[in-house]
């Protein structure tokens, strides 16, 4: 089990805390890319790995692997490696806070790109390279555009295989322990203080591996990388807050999940299990897919202070469910979020007062006919709802007229990739909503407070494997110089 390594055994300081340099909270692919920079450019650096989740191992043992963990969501489940322009800019075609833009892009995001692909074929990831789409997909796309709506890709590709995701997880792991680091798994960061002597953080190791050894209560650090992922953002934004770091919400994403026969979404998710398409709209916005889940259920889940309808994904196609849900969200941009997609934002808090602890459930018909779906309509419906708590009811009337606008043309093009899907029987679940934060930091991913940094989907750098492993290695790069400048 590796849960410390005795070659960089921590020091205690005078109040019994660990003597420690830097703490990576997340062993996802941009925690794992920071550690690696940060001990090629300092070896022997104090460095902490802490996950909340399992090591592979562990994960691997499990019937059904969580998100987080080692190798994270991408990393070690996924396994897609973009290597051409960065796929997903944080903030496409809307405006944006002017603080923000990308840390890095063009040629030296795409030269950072392959040598983060060079380091995982180095440690034993061998998956050919695709220079082009294959042809199922490149036909996907055309369609799309076809259809007025874009197929959000980016090609080269390698699609790892298990054996490729071990060997980089395990190489990988292997060089940094040999190199000093330690990794904590099975451990929740809850919460970091700012001290004169750094940042003091407090574990949660409820979840810690049995026969682990014993995980520290308290953690004493100078450099502080939090690298959460999409799942840890909530925590991120209080957390770094709260550490004094300037923290922007941008405006929600907001709209419906959708539940339709998976035979409907098919043409699509053979290609592609979430394929991310997206359309332009006028006044400041834009609709997309967003998480795909082929064969997977509708779950509510507390999120951002709301109870939101969550789409979990079958992970394996054996445990495939008849239905396939994706959510539909409107994306504002910070004018037309005050414009004519004002009011989308309190759709959460309405939805949750109507129907306290349940998500509600419409179907697309009586949405169009601007009546609530009556328990007797669901009874009737031969969509079986996935989440057999939600409260059948009226969605209606709580998104703004700009919303279901967007939705019926979107959907309308949907239906020429996937026909069926505008059929009045598909379900839509509500509320659905993303939240996003923009975090300013210099070049080298450091936030407004010195010595913290952020890295990855957490704070909205990235969304895929290679993005986030990018902010990473930049964020290793800080470190390095962060604990180099406090050296002297
Ligand atoms: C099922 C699935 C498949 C995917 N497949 C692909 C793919 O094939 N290709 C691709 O490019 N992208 C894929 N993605 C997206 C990809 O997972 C992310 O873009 C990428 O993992 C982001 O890396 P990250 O380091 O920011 O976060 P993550 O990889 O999510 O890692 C964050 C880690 O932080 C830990 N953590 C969170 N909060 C705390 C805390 N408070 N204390 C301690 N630890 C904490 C979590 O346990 C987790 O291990 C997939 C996503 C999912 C959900």
């Amino acid at each position: 089990m590796i849960s410390s390594s005795d070659r960089a055994g921590p020091r205690a300081d005078a109040a019994g805390h660990d003597a420690i340099e830097a703490v990576i909270v997340g062993a996802g692919a941009s925690g794992l890319l920071a550690a690696h920079e940060l001990l090629r450019l300092r070896p022997g650096s104090r460095v902490i790995l802490v996950d909340a989740g399992l090591p592979l191992e562990a994960r691997r043992a499990l019937a059904r692997p969580p998100m987080g963990g080692e190798g994270g969501a991408g990393l070690a489940l996924g396994g897609r490696l973009y290597l051409g322009a960065a796929s997903l800019p944080v903030m496409p075609p809307v405006s944006a806070p002017p603080s923000m833009r990308p840390i890095i892009a063009g040629e030296d995001y795409v030269r950072r790109a392959s040598e983060i692909d060079a380091l995982l074929h180095a440690l034993g990831a061998r998956a050919e390279w695709q220079p082009e789409p294959p042809e199922s997909l490149a036909r996907a796309i055309r369609e799309a555009k076809a259809a007025g709506v874009d197929y959000i890709t980016s090609y080269p590709s390698r699609r790892l295989s298990p054996e490729d995701k071990t060997a980089a997880l395990t190489g990988l792991r292997q060089r940094l322990l040999e190199r000093g680091a330690r990794f904590i798994f099975g451990a929740r960061v809850t919460v970091a203080t700012h001290t004169d002597e750094g940042f003091l953080l407090t574990l949660d190791s409820a979840e810690a591996p049995e026969g682990a050894p014993p995980v520290p209560e308290r953690l004493m650090t100078r450099a502080l990388l939090l690298a959460p992922g999409r799942y840890g953002a909530e925590w991120l934004t209080r957390v770094a807050s709260d550490l004094g770091a300037e923290v922007i919400a941008l405006p929600r994403a907001f709209g419906v999940r959708l539940e339709t026969p998976a035979a409907v979404y098919d043409p699509l998710t053979d290609v592609n299990p979430d394929p991310r398409l997206q359309a332009a709209l006028v006044d400041d916005a834009y609709i997309k897919t967003y998480a795909t889940c082929p064969g997977g259920y509708v779950s509510p889940v507390a999120r951002y202070g709301a109870l939101v309808a969550s789409g979990v994904p079958a992970l394996r196609r054996e445990e495939r469910r008849p239905t396939t849900t994706v959510a539909i969200l409107a994306q504002p941009g910070v004018t037309g979020a005050v414009g004519a997609w004002r009011g989308g934002e309190r759709a959460a808090r309405t939805l949750n007062q109507r129907a306290p602890g349940r998500l509600t459930v419409q179907r697309l018909e009586d949405a169009r006919q601007r009546r609530a779906t009556t328990a007797e309509a669901l009874a009737a419906s031969p969509i079986r709802p996935t989440d057999p708590t939600a409260a059948p009811g009226a969605l209606h009337d709580v998104y703004p007229d700009a919303y279901w606008a967007a939705f019926e043309d979107f959907l309308g093009r949907l239906e020429r990739l996937a026909p069926g899907v505008t059929s009045g029987e598909t379900l839509l679940y509500g509320p659905a909503e993303e939240r996003f934060w923009h975090f300013p930091t210099d070049a080298h991913m450091q936030t407004t407070t010195p010595g913290l940094f952020v890295a990855g989907d957490g704070p909205g750098q990235s969304q895929g494997v290679i993005q986030a492993s990018v902010a990473g290695l930049l964020a290793g790069e800080g470190l390095a110089a962060a604990l180099a400048s406090a050296a002297r």
